[in-house]
């Protein structure tokens, strides 16, 4: 159970982030802004896939200028981006955004920076100090022999001065992300700065790379703050369609359950025992009940050492062996058949299970895996002892934070 860092609340639209409010999951535009047309088809394809608020860059006027049509056709609140020039931040706000980033390190005029929180606070839009390791301020002159701050501490004084003027002005709509590369830097950054202020944190690995790399990058760094309880909102950044991005975040919050949305997918890994064709059937199941969306627990196992007790912990499961399998609904065995059956079961399977999550009753009660003759069979056959297969459990579902 992951105890989470007590953070201020803020509203972006509709959205609630951090006063624990389930962590949110964001995404960035990669299209012009300016054209509001395919900006807008972006925003919605991400909002489709359970992206909850959408940043997009404001580069320029012609981007400032899209903004009402874009926020008009958005289902989800839209976040602008800003650099270097605080006159965009004033347009974005008079556009309506529901949230603003500004970079402390690269908009270092305090009185532009009043003039946006001004702007701001008779909007009560929430401001997020956005500091990325790549665009710090610069470092102030060093002594003779002074070695330079570590970069972790330069990231949190360059938020720090920001939130400094923020809240001279009273204003603490705020919302901070301390982004960097490397993972180390970002985990010391951002645990520094969980316990200096009260606000809401953002987390990200920036730059994290190619869709592999970058999610592996992303997940580290994410998780391991996720997993100490800091964190109110994500993004995975990558090198790829934006839409790659939101399904990395939501198996991120999956993984700590922290958040379910789809299907999770308990896949063994296949080996030499593995006595059926797993891999296309572990992917059409999860292509099948991704669809649906609803969050489930399924469980593809090639065989009796680990099959029986994963299976019967998903909502739904199968465990394979010699050209037929064991299906398991909640814990209890159902049916056993042959492999050409395997998709088809699991997904009638399956559809039961989202019918009673949708408030249909339960189905008629089924036998107890104890009298399954296959794995009976087949835990003989393998001389597996007793305990591989084990009584009923509870349905491994994580239904937190929906
Ligand atoms: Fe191998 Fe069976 Fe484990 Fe799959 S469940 S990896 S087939 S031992």
């Amino acid at each position: 159970m992951i105890r989470r860092r007590k953070s201020k609340p803020l509203q972006i639209g509709d959205v609630t982030v951090g006063g624990g409010a389930p962590i949110v999951v964001q995404s960035m535009t990669s299209t012009d802004t300016a054209d509001a047309a395919a900006t807008l088809r972006q925003v919605r394809e991400l909002a489709e896939l359970g992206c909850e608020l959408v940043r997009v860059a404001v580069p320029n006027r012609e981007a400032a200028a899209a903004l009402p049509e874009i926020l008009r056709g958005s289902p989800v609140p839209i976040i602008a981006d800003i650099h270097f020039d605080h006159r965009l931040a004033l347009a974005a706000l008079q556009a309506g955004v529901h949230g603003l980033r500004l970079n402390p390190g690269n908009i270092r005029d305090p009185e532009k920076v009043r003039a946006v929180v001004r702007e701001a606070r008779q909007r009560r839009v929430p401001v997020r100090v956005g500091v990325n390791a790549g665009s710090l301020p610069p470092l102030p002159p060093l002594a003779e022999g002074e070695a330079p701050p570590p970069m972790h501490q330069r990231m949190v004084e360059a938020a720090l001065w920001e939130i400094r003027i923020l809240e001279e002005m009273d204003f603490d709509l705020i919302k901070v992300s301390l982004k960097a590369f490397d993972v180390p830097t970002m985990v010391a950054a951002y645990r520094d700065i969980a316990g200096r202020i009260p606000y809401p944190l953002h987390l990200g690995v920036t730059e994290a790379g190619t869709p592999r790399a970058g999610s592996v990058r992303s997940a580290v760094g994410i998780g391991i703050l996720l997993a100490e309880g800091i964190g109110d909102t994500i993004r995975v950044s990558l090198t790829a369609d934006p839409r790659e991005e939101v399904p990395v975040c939501w198996d991120i919050l999956k993984s700590l359950n922290l958040r379910q949305r789809g299907p999770t997918i308990i896949a063994c890994p296949t080996c030499g025992r593995i006595e059926i064709d797993l891999v296309p059937l572990a992917n059409k199941v999860e292509e099948h009940f991704q669809r649906l969306g609803k969050p489930l627990t399924v469980a593809v196992m090639g065989c009796v050492v680990n099959g029986p007790g994963e299976a019967s912990m998903a909502d739904v499961g199968i465990a394979g062996g010699k050209g037929r399998g064991v299906i398991f609904r909640r814990g209890r065995v159902v049916r056993t058949v042959d492999e050409k059956d395997f998709l088809s079961a699991l997904i009638e399977e399956g559809d039961k299970v989202i019918a009673e999550m949708n408030g249909a009753p339960p189905g008629p009660r089924s036998r107890v895996l104890k009298k399954s003759p296959l794995v009976l069979r087949q835990a003989q056959d393998e001389r597996l002892p007793d305990s591989a297969h084990g009584e009923p459990v509870e349905p491994r579902t994580a239904h937190s934070g929906l």
